[in-house]
């Protein structure tokens, strides 16, 4: 790959947003590395559905558990090996502990930082030596970080909330690099974490003026605005695609 080629490292791309996420930046021509931790089926159908035969790799699945600090400087190691050099960065695994307050297991508490936040600023930190100036952080945080109109989603919010002063924080300190870094918090969007059809679909409905929930490849569109360089003004913004989730 050669260095003048574009590369993303997305975290946690074998389904869902992340999977149309890394769809979207490959159809573009950027060669991408995306982790997964339990759909290794998924992420070799990927990976087979993408990469075009005789040409070079353009397309790695790497299990590496968002949990697991080494597991991520592993693969940010292997993005390296792989392509050279990294220019996007996208945080997308998330996960969904949902229980109320007097319920709360402290276990379910730590993995939910873990994943939903300690894992951005892990796998960000580690990519930052290979990152050229001028490139993009993108952290897919939730709109729950500001709204929460179910009970139980105290932990998942908290989380959330706190990707808005991470990327806030990064953002200032990779400017002098012209390197972006923004937050898209979409609301209810149609995937195995939340089904459009799940138990909470038609409660959730009553929330969104737009009348339906969200489709993974509506996410995918606004990451691959961010990356282009008309978005290169755009740093510490949480950027809401939520249907009027949050009107
Ligand atoms: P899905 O559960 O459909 O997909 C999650 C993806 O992240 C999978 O590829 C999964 O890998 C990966 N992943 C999850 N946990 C880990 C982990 N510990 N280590 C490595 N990879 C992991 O989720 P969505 O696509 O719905 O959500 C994506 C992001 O969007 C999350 O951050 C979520 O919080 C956020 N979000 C989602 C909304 C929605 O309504 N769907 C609304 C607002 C925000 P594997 O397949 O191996 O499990």
């Amino acid at each position: 790959m050669s260095s003048n080629h574009s590369v993303a490292f997305v975290q946690g791309g074998s389904r869902g947003i992340g999977k149309a996420i890394v769809e979207a930046l490959h159809h573009a021509g950027i060669a991408v590395a995306f982790t997964y931790q339990k759909s290794k089926e998924q992420a070799d159908a990927m990976v087979h559905a993408l990469q075009k035969p005789d040409q070079p790799a353009s397309i790695l699945a790497i299990q590496a558990d968002s949990a697991d600090e080494q597991a991520l400087q592993i693969a940010i190691q292997k993005t390296v090996k792989a392509f050279g050099h990294i220019n996007f960065v996208i945080n997308n695994a998330g996960y969904l502990a949902l229980s109320t307050i007097d319920q709360i297991d402290t276990a379910e508490f730590d993995k939910t930082i873990a994943i939903n936040v300690r894992s951005l600023m892990i796998t960000s930190r580690e990519a930052l030596p290979y990152m050229p100036n001028g490139g993009r952080i993108i952290n897919i945080g939730s709109v729950n970080s500001e709204r929460i109109p179910f009970e139980g989603g105290a932990i998942y919010g908290m989380s959330k909330a706190a990707v808005i002063g991470l990327t806030k924080g990064m953002a200032r300190d990779l400017a002098p690099r012209q390197i972006t870094v923004n937050n898209i918090q979409p609301g209810p969007i149609n995937t195995d974490m939340n089904p459009d059809t799940g138990e909470f679909a038609d409660a959730l409905k009553q929330f969104l003026p737009i009348g339906r929930y969200g489709k993974a490849e509506e996410i995918a569109s606004l990451v691959m605005w961010l990356i282009s360089p008309e978005a290169g003004y755009m740093t510490g913004s949480s950027l809401n695609m939520d249907g009027g989730f949050t009107i």
